[in-house]
């Protein structure tokens, strides 16, 4: 529920992160605000279900760029969980792990892009993550949110607890433009921390 103070409102960012850029922070420092989180756990995917490994830049990589990322804000926290595990990251290991770790007082708001969450009838035991946390479900502006409404409606019962849709303009900026204009020579910065851009001219990624 909105604007309720409590303690034990955590939010996990879940995201590929390839790279993270100004959309993702902007995301996570919302979402902090709006849903008075305590803290936001960034999660890099080591493995992602849905994706070929070939496309996207190495675990590590992926998870020091958000490190270096979300460096200067102590609300902030990046963690090794899924980069640590051998083979697929599922959701539903990543939120079962928090809950055992955190305690199940614990209010747990996952955070991604919306569309990622449209396909969340296709991950692993759906029925089981939706029971242990809530989602808030980021959009870029001009997006046409009839299909999460339709998701609302379907697997949440219309319950807004569950679910929230959370427009972010700076949601403008993406991981796969960044990647594209890095590709055709075309610059990156003011789209991403420059730390992160010189993280990724140093190692050459995305060439
Ligand atoms: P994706 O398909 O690469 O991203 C879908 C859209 O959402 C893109 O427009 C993306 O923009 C945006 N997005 C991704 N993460 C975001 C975030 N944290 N905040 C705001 N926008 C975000 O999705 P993904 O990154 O691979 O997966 C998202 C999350 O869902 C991950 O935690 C992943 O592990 C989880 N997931 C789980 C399963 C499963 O358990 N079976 C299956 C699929 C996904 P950018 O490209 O600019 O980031």
């Amino acid at each position: 529920m909105k604007n309720k103070k409590q303690d034990n409102r955590v939010g996990i960012m879940g995201g590929t992160f390839n790279p993270i850029h100004y959309g993702h922070l902007v995301t996570a420092q919302e979402a902090l605000k709006q849903f008075n989180l305590n803290k936001v756990i960034f999660i890099p995917t080591g493995e992602p279900p849905h994706k070929t490994l070939a496309k996207i830049a190495s675990a590590e990589d992926r998870y020091l760029m958000t490190v270096i990322a979300t460096a200067s804000n102590s609300n902030f926290i990046v963690s090794r969980i899924e980069i640590d595990k051998k083979g697929k990251s599922y959701t539903i290991d990543t939120v079962r792990e928090l809950r055992k770790k955190y305690g199940k007082e614990l209010s747990l708001y996952f955070i991604t892009g919306a569309d990622a969450i449209l396909e969340i009838l296709t991950w692993k035991n759906t029925e089981e993550i939706i029971t242990l946390c809530s989602f808030i479900a980021a959009t870029r502006p001009g997006y046409n949110i009839s299909r999460i409404e339709d998701l609302t409606k379907k697997l949440f019962n219309n319950n807004e607890d569950k679910i929230s849709i959370m427009e972010v303009p700076a949601l403008a900026i993406s991981s796969t433009d960044i990647r594209y204009r890095i590709k055709s020579g075309r610059p990156i910065n003011y789209l991403l921390p420059e730390g992160v851009c010189n993280y990724i001219l140093k190692h050459g990624l995305y060439k």
